[in-house]
C-alpha cells in the first residue's frame, strides 16, 4: 500500500506537520541590483503557532 499523502515538514523544529497552522513571516532582504532594503511578507506553513514565532524571530535576528 503506497501512501501517496506528502510529509510535510515544518521548516522551524522539522517535525511532521498533521495540522499546519498558517503563519506570516515578514524579514528583511535586500534588493542585489539596487542595494535597496524592503521588506518581505510569506506565508509559511508550521507545525504550530510557536514555530511560526520562532521562525519570525530567527529571520530578525
Ligand atoms: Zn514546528
Amino acid at each position: 500500500m503506497n501512501d501517496q499523502t506528502p510529509t510535510l515538514k515544518c521548516p522551524q523544529c522539522g517535525q511532521p506537520m498533521t495540522v499546519p497552522v498558517t503563519a506570516r513571516i515578514i524579514d528583511r532582504s535586500r534588493d542585489p541590483v539596487t542595494r535597496r532594503a524592503f521588506v518581505r511578507q510569506r506565508d509559511l506553513q508550521f507545525c504550530s503557532q510557536k514555530c511560526g514565532g520562532h521562525y519570525q524571530m530567527g529571520c530578525e535576528g
